[in-house]
């Protein structure tokens, strides 16, 4: 049996953070759809192409295209432990395909931590965000620095702050998220797999927090 969990959460709570790290610390794959977009778009693909078109809108890349892209993902050889889910799925219809996917192999989600945070948090975070042009490592020009500015700690490749992260994309984001994306709030708290986590405590608290959910899950 592999593991499978979903981080949901809004815009800045710190999914991509805790995605990163809790892939090092259990050898699960960290997919991000984001991220997934984001090289699609360095490599100027079609899909890329399209969803360039929504992401800088702010708006929701559509469904068939999101759901076609990580079922190309999910079953790569570096998942065979299993995945975490950082930004996917945002919809109720993401979030039946992924059930069914999974359901197609005997697998399913374990857990769904649910992070949170007050929305000035939440904006605070986004425009101090540095992301890292090569592998998309997290920063954030005070809570969380590089140890030299402007450079990946990880990979030394240039970090840049995401067209997106702008003030209005961001509240434009935030609408999104309590309009398509809450919904699966109750949802996974009906199949008893959601795990409140309070996202507004330092890097390592939730961290800590979050391994405490994945045990007892
Ligand atoms: P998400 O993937 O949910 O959008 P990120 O992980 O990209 O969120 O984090 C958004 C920003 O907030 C980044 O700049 C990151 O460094 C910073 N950050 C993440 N977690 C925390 C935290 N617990 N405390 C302070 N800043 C954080
Ligand atoms: P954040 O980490 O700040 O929440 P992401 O990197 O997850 O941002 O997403 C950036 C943008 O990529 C979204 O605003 C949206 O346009 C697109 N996107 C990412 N994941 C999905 C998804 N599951 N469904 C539709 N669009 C998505």
């Amino acid at each position: 049996m592999a593991t499978y969990i979903v981080l949901l959460g809004p815009p800045g709570v710190g999914k991509g953070t805790q995605a990163e790290i809790l892939a090092k610390q259990t050898g699960l794959a960290h997919i991000s759809s984001g991220d997934l977009f984001r090289e699609s778009i360095k490599n100027q693909t079609e899909l890329g192409k399209l969803a360039q078109s929504y992401m800088h809108k702010g708006e929701l890349v559509p469904d068939d295209v999101t759901i076609a892209m990580v079922k190309d993902r999910i079953f790569r050889p570096d998942c065979k432990l299993g995945a975490i889910l950082d930004g996917f799925p945002r919809t109720p219809v993401q979030a039946d395909a992924i059930r069914a996917m999974l359901n197609e192999v005997g697998e399913d989600i374990n857990v769904v931590p649910f992070i949170t945070a007050p929305d000035e948090i939440l904006i605070e975070r986004l425009s101090g965000r540095w992301t890292c042009r090569a592998n998309g490592h997290i920063y954030h020009s005070v809570n969380n620095p590089p140890k030299k500015e402007g450079i990946c700690d990880i990979d030394g490749s240039e970090l840049y702050q995401r067209d997106d992260d702008k003030v209005e994309t961001v509240k434009k984001r935030l609408r999104v998220y309590m309009e398509q994306t809450s919904p699966l709030i109750a949802c996974y708290r009906d199949r008893g797999l959601l795990v409140e986590i309070k996202g507004d405590q330092a890097i390592f608290k939730v961290t800590e927090d979050l391994i405490a959910a994945l045990k007892k899950s």
